[in-house]
């Protein structure tokens, strides 16, 4: 079997931190490792009118945005194929499909759909396209013949749901579609990587990100203004370190290279020994920030100055975004047309078909 790979992003807004260690750099690592027959990078813009349908250009040029980010961290157009979701409508003929085998209690009950109701104040009055957009992810996943989905945590219940939807689908019409399986990132700290505001996700729609495309200065008033142990007041303070912002993004960003660089008198060797410290007391909040600050400086530099290329051709990168959905319409519109096939759609195809009616009819 070939090891394909399908992820994606919503265009609504930059990428943030969250993506970069929750899926970005895993996806750039399973690409440059050549173990992969196929990637495909999906910018989900349909799925993202699903809950900005009064505001269409939010989504429309927030892709550029998207397309710009993946590049600066790494995705090389040459090995991984980046596409629009909406450039490949035999997506949507899938998902009309898969709607068929999935009750609305079943949607009902998925975790992540539920929160994002909640946040996006939908409690009352659920868009249906919303609530149906783990089925289009199931499309998405399937068209590809994806056997591997690299994602946040955030995800799995969309990962399951597309699983149960391909079992269904096999058992129902014969073995058509690929089962996938969700890959997480290798650091628990980055499988929902929090907001700066303390807040479960850092999510573009919340709005308590740190993006990608951030200059240094907002990434250090960022940084400075986070939220740590509320009961850290005075330096001598012991803190809390466990569920403290600071250190969770330490524990996702930092590397022992960065003690070596930026305590150069050995003071802290690596995190543990900065934990320690603080736990104990006579650690200042300030301090631990300023360190975080220079770690994420360091990985969002080279990231910068990538994205500063790429953006004095935008042309060039919309090319890209042209040609790698034209190359994925042609794969998916082949699975539609097997898809249509197992379930016995397939009228032009069907040879039997005219002579059979025909016979029926004495003609
Ligand atoms: P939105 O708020 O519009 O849903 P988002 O910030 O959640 O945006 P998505 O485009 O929905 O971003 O997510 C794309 C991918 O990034 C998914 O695989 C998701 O799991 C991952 N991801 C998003 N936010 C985080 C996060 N805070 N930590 C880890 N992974 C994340
Ligand atoms: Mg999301």
């Amino acid at each position: 079997m070939k090891n394909i790979i399908l992820t994606g992003d919503r265009p609504t807004g930059r990428l943030h931190l969250g993506h970069l260690v929750g899926s970005l750099s895993q996806r750039v690592e399973m690409q440059n490792s050549g173990k992969y027959d196929e990637i495909f990078i999906e910018i989900a813009d349909a799925q993202a009118t699903t809950d900005n349908f009064g505001n269409i250009q939010k989504v429309k040029y927030n892709v550029i945005e998207v397309a710009l980010d993946y590049l600066s961290c790494g995705i090389d157009p040459s090995k991984s194929t980046i596409f629009l979701q909406s450039e490949v409508p035999e997506l949507s003929d899938l998902t009309f499909y898969y709607m068929n085998l999935v009750t609305l209690a079943r949607l009902e009950r998925n975790p992540t759909v539920k929160q994002e109701i909640t946040y996006r104040g939908f409690d009352k009055s659920i868009p249906v396209g919303f609530m149906t957009y783990p089925i289009s992810q199931a499309a998405d996943i399937t068209a590809f013949n994806a056997n591997i989905v690299p994602v946040g945590d955030d995800q799995l219940p969309m990962i399951e749901q597309t699983r149960e939807i391909v079992r269904t689908f096999n058992r129902l019409y014969g073995d058509t579609l690929v089962e996938p399986k969700a890959v997480l990132p290798s650091k628990k700290a980055c499988f929902r990587l929090i907001g700066t505001d303390g807040g479960a996700k850092m999510s573009k729609s919340i709005g308590n990100c740190i993006y990608l495309a951030d200059s240094p200065e907002e990434v250090e008033k960022k940084v400075m203004g986070m939220y740590t142990d509320p009961n850290h007041l005075k330096v001598s303070d012991p803190g809390n370190t466990e569920g403290n912002p600071v250190f969770i993004y330490l524990d996702a960003f930092s590397k022992d290279e960065h003690f070596k660089k930026y305590f150069k008198d050995g003071e802290y060797k690596n995190l543990e020994e900065l934990k320690s410290h603080y736990e104990k007391g006579g650690l200042g909040d300030i301090k631990v920030k300023r360190f975080l600050n220079y770690v994420l400086q360091d990985i969002l530099e080279p990231i910068r100055l990538k994205r500063s290329q790429y953006e004095k051709d935008i042309k060039g990168v919309y090319d890209i975004l042209f040609s790698g959905s034209d190359k994925a319409r042609a794969i998916a519109s082949e699975t539609l047309f097997k898809v249509k096939k197992a379930i016995g759609l397939d009228y032009r195809n069907d040879e039997d078909l005219i002579i059979k009616q025909s016979k029926k009819y004495d003609n």
